[in-house]
C-alpha cells in the first residue's frame, strides 16, 4: 500500500494531452524520483520471478524505460516489441485497432523460443489494443505469456475485457 501510495503520487496528470479532452497520464516525475523508480522497477521484477518469467518484453517507448531495468533486477534478458519498420532482422509482425485506423507492432522472432515464459512490461494500459497484439506476438513466436505487468491502468477504456481472450488465463497485474 505503501508503494501504491508513493507511485500514485509521483504520476502527473495533464489535461488535453495529446490531444483536447485527454488526460494524460505523465510518468516522467516518477522516473526522476530514484525512490519511486526503484519501488517501481522492484515491484516488477517481484511480479517476473512470482510468475515464473524467463523473458521481459517492454512495449515501445515507456515500456522499454521500465522493462529493461527490470529484466537486469529479475536477472532475465529484455527483448523490444517495436513500431513496424524499426527492427532490422526476421520479425513477426500484428496489426490492431487503434480509435481511428491501424497500428502495427513487430519482434525478432529468433529471440524467443518454445521453453520461454514472457512477462510484458508497459506504463500505462488503455484501450488493451498494444499489449493484445504484443501477446499475439509472443504466442507466435513459440513462446508462452507469464503475464502482464503495468503501472497503471485506465480502468475506464476497458483494457482488462479486451485483454482477456489474448491472456488466456495468464495474470494482468496493474500497480
Ligand atoms: P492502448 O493500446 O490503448 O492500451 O494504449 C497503450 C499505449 O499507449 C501504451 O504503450 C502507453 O504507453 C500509451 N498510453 C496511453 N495512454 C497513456 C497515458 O495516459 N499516459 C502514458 N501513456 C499512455
Amino acid at each position: 500500500a505503501d508503494v501504491r501510495q508513493l507511485l500514485l503520487s509521483r504520476i502527473r496528470d495533464v489535461s488535453d494531452y495529446p490531444k483536447p479532452g485527454v488526460m494524460f497520464k505523465d510518468i516522467t516525475p516518477l522516473l526522476a524520483d530514484p525512490a519511486a523508480f526503484t519501488a517501481l522497477t522492484g515491484a516488477l521484477a517481484g511480479l517476473c520471478a512470482e510468475h515464473g518469467a524467463t523473458k521481459v518484453v517492454g512495449l515501445e517507448a515507456r515500456g522499454f524505460i521500465l522493462a529493461a531495468p527490470v529484466a537486469v533486477r529479475a536477472g532475465l534478458g529484455f527483448i523490444p516489441v517495436r513500431k513496424a519498420g524499426k527492427l532490422p532482422g526476421a520479425t513477426l509482425s500484428q496489426a490492431y485497432e487503434l480509435e481511428y485506423g491501424t497500428a502495427e507492432v513487430e519482434i525478432h522472432a529468433e529471440d524467443l523460443g518454445r521453453d520461454d515464459r514472457v512477462m510484458v512490461i508497459d506504463d500505462v494500459l488503455a484501450t488493451g489494443g498494444t499489449a493484445e497484439a504484443s501477446l499475439g506476438l509472443i504466442r507466435r513466436a513459440g513462446a508462452e505469456v507469464a503475464g502482464v505487468a503495468i503501472l497503471m491502468e485506465l480502468g475506464f477504456l476497458g483494457g482488462r475485457a479486451r485483454l482477456g481472450p489474448a491472456l488466456d488465463g495468464a495474470p494482468l497485474e496493474a500497480l
